[in-house]
Order: C-alpha cells, then sequence, then structure tokens
C-alpha cells in the first residue's frame, strides 16, 4: 500500500482551464469574472444576502472584526479549542478572548456556558463550527438578540453543512469560510466572508477595498473614489478565483465523495467503538454535516501517542488537532496571566485523532486504516 498523506489537495476537473481562460480575459488583479462568479455562486446556493470572496478564512474573520467596531477592551466569547485565526482577528481590534468550554460530543462552544460568560463589555460571540457540525445556532442567536451582541460564524471547516436546514455561515451576523488546501473547497489559500445583516454590506466592501468607495465607483453609484475608512486588501486575485469556481461548480460530487469517506470510516470504526475503544465523532440530529473531517477520541493522550506511531509505522498519517489557547502564552497573557479552566477542552484535546480525509482517498484505504487501527488495539 501506498504510504497514506492526512490530507491532499486535488483538482475536480476545470481548474486550470478556468484560470486560462482568466489569463485570456486580460484581468489578473481582484473582482474580474471568476470572483463575481464565485460570490454569486455562494450567495445563490447558501442563500446568503452578500458574499465576497477574500484571500483566506483568516482575512474573513479579520474583516468581521473591524466591522464588529470593537474598542479596545471590549470582550468576546469564544471556545478555546480553535484555530488562532478565529482570536487573532478580534484581538488585533483590541478585543479581548473570554473563552468557554466545548461540549464533549461535538467540541464545539457549549452554549450552556455562554451566559455567564457575558459581562457588560462583551461584544460578540464566535462559534466555531468544528468538524463542519453545527453549533447549536438557535441558542446562540438567541443570546444574542437579548444581550444585543453580534455573532460571527467561524466556518471555515463548514461550507456546504446545515444546521435546521440552513447552511453554516449564513446564521449569524456575518460567516467565516476556508478554501484553504486542507478544506473541503480548495484554492490553495483562500476564503469568504457572507455579511448577513444589510447594515454592515456597504462598510464590508469599503474595508475589503483598502477603505475606499470604489466597489460603489464601479457600480457608478458615486463619481469619483476615495479614502473614507480604515481597510486593507481582503481580494483574492482572479487566478485563485478561477481555481475556487471549479470547485465550487463540483460541490455536490465533492461533498458526496467525501461523506461516502467519512461513513465508510464510521461504518469500520463501530465495532472498535462496542469494545470501548474508541469514540467514533457524534452529529447532533439538526446539523447535515459535510465530512469535512473524521476524527477518534482515545482513552487517553498515551494511547493517541502510540496509535499515531503505530499508524505512522504502517505508512499513514493521523494528526491530533488544536492545541487549546487559553493556556497558551499568549492567551495566558491576554487573560491576565490566569488562564480559566476548561476541563472539557484540557482532556479532550489530548484524546481526538484525525484520520486520513480527503477527496481521492479510495474505500481500499480507508479500509486499510481501519484495519492498522484494529491491529493497534487487538494485537
Ligand atoms: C482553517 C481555519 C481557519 C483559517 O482559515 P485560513 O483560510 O487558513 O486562514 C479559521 N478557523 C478555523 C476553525 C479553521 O479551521
Amino acid at each position: 500500500m501506498e504510504k497514506i498523506p492526512f490530507n491532499k489537495p486535488y483538482i475536480i476537473g476545470k481548474e486550470l482551464w478556468n484560470i486560462a481562460q482568466a489569463v485570456q480575459f486580460g484581468q489578473l488583479a481582484g473582482d474580474g469574472y471568476f470572483t463575481k462568479q464565485c460570490n454569486k455562486w455562494l450567495e445563490e446556493h447558501f442563500g446568503a444576502k452578500k458574499a465576497l470572496l477574500v484571500h483566506s478564512g483568516t482575512a474573513a474573520l479579520e474583516m468581521a472584526a473591524i466591522l464588529c467596531d470593537l474598542k479596545p477592551g471590549d470582550e468576546f466569547i469564544c471556545p478555546s479549542y480553535t484555530f488562532v485565526s478565529t482570536v487573532n482577528a478580534f484581538v488585533m481590534q483590541g478585543a479581548v478572548p473570554v473563552f468557554i468550554d466545548v461540549n464533549p460530543e461535538t467540541m464545539n462552544m457549549d452554549e450552556t456556558k455562554i451566559e455567564a460568560a457575558i459581562t457588560p463589555r462583551t461584544k460578540v460571540i464566535v462559534p466555531v463550527h468544528y468538524a463542519g457540525v453545527g453549533c447549536e445556532m438557535d441558542t446562540i442567536m438567541d443570546i444574542a438578540q437579548r444581550h444585543n451582541l453580534l455573532v460571527v460564524e467561524d466556518a471555515a471547516q463548514g461550507v456546504c453543512a446545515t444546521y435546521k436546514g440552513r447552511y453554516l455561515g449564513t446564521i449569524g451576523h456575518f460567516g467565516c469560510y476556508s478554501f484553504h488546501e486542507t478544506k473541503n473547497f480548495i484554492s490553495g489559500e483562500g476564503g469568504a466572508i457572507l455579511i448577513n445583516d444589510e447594515r454592515f454590506m456597504e462598510r464590508a466592501e469599503i474595508i475589503r477595498e483598502k477603505g475606499t468607495n470604489r466597489s460603489q465607483f464601479f457600480r457608478g453609484m458615486v463619481d469619483k473614489y476615495t479614502w473614507v475608512d480604515v481597510g486593507s486588501s481582503y481580494l483574492p486575485g482572479e487566478l485563485i478565483a478561477a481555481f475556487l469556481y471549479a470547485q465550487l461548480e463540483e460541490s455536490n460530487k465533492i461533498s458526496a465523495k467525501r461523506l461516502s469517506i467519512w461513513q465508510q470510516y464510521h461504518e469500520l470504526l463501530e465495532p472498535l467503538e462496542e469494545k470501548g475503544l474508541l469514540r467514533r465523532p457524534i452529529i447532533p440530529c439538526t446539523c447535515g454535516h459535510n465530512a469535512h473531517m473524521y476524527y477518534i477520541l482515545l482513552k487517553d493522550l498515551d494511547t493517541r501517542t502510540k496509535l499515531i506511531a503505530h499508524l505512522r509505522a504502517n505508512g499513514i498519517s493521523a494528526v491530533f488537532h488544536y492545541v487549546p489557547l487559553h493556556n497558551a502564552p499568549k492567551g495566558i497573557e491576554l487573560c491576565s496571566g490566569k488562564a480559566p479552566f476548561l476541563p472539557v477542552t484540557e482532556e479532550y484535546a489530548d484524546r481526538l485523532l484525525r484520520l486520513p480525509c480527503y477527496y481521492e482517498l479510495t474505500p481500499e484505504e480507508v479500509t486499510y486504516v481501519c484495519r492498522c487501527a484494529e491491529d493497534f488495539f487487538i494485537r
């Protein structure tokens, strides 16, 4: 058996053709034909009011944080079990993270812990849809409404996944997607911000275009374009958008393939779960997940370390995931030197192991990975 990497970027069909088209159209900077096609696809497919392509999921989070209009010392509530950009984007605006624990079933923010974390300085809640499984958004939106807070969904992993039939990223005030090569739909680096509240649409375009009203100028709404706000350059070039559009157009095919890989893992690992040797992912009945990730939970850190080594010795790359942020050096500094106690985050971060999951992974390879895991436990 060939070595099985953890992730492998792939080309689904028309990527290179689209790039050649973009070159022929003669516009390589952003906001050309393919960027507009991607924006339109995201709006139509997800029923989003406004979607803007950006150069990464991180950029989408940064734009959302700017749009939240935070003052130094304002607070935002987020999980500690997440990627650094979820938190850094808001910290860069002078805001302070208030880390809450995750729910052990999904590794998503524990919504029952939100209200106790709210103070007069709280401005934003940042749910992260881990593994493309939706957070408990009805509860989160209800809390946000009652306390007049904004909600920024980190849906970097949640593209095409749903919560109660609504697409992740379209439920909060803002939704942030990533098209990094490790995600479901890829363009190397890439991302998009969904703006679901009309109040923020005009300013979103301005911030994305270096603080200018260039977009309005091109639509003929103003007769010259000028500097009107803060901002940066968040738009991707056309070659990226051309690549991405080929993937978006094949989203059903990509999703179906990933879901079948996920389902195969789920079935083959069931006997090990029944023997109490591992726990498989739990998908709440409210969620339609997108098979972004297949993970297992082991008994403890030691078991995980040994299983990683065993799989590696058999040519399989399986990897652990987030090292919690609340007790990382920067996290401790931001929590005034005193990290909160988040028992589920701390325990489960040590026990979680992600198995290879990518478009080109074959059923034979999934079987092999599961057989190697079985060998590890049974031998
Ligand atoms: C991938 C990811 C990001 C960042 O996306 P980039 O496109 O790599 O900048 C942010 N949050 C989460 C939860 C992610 O998985």
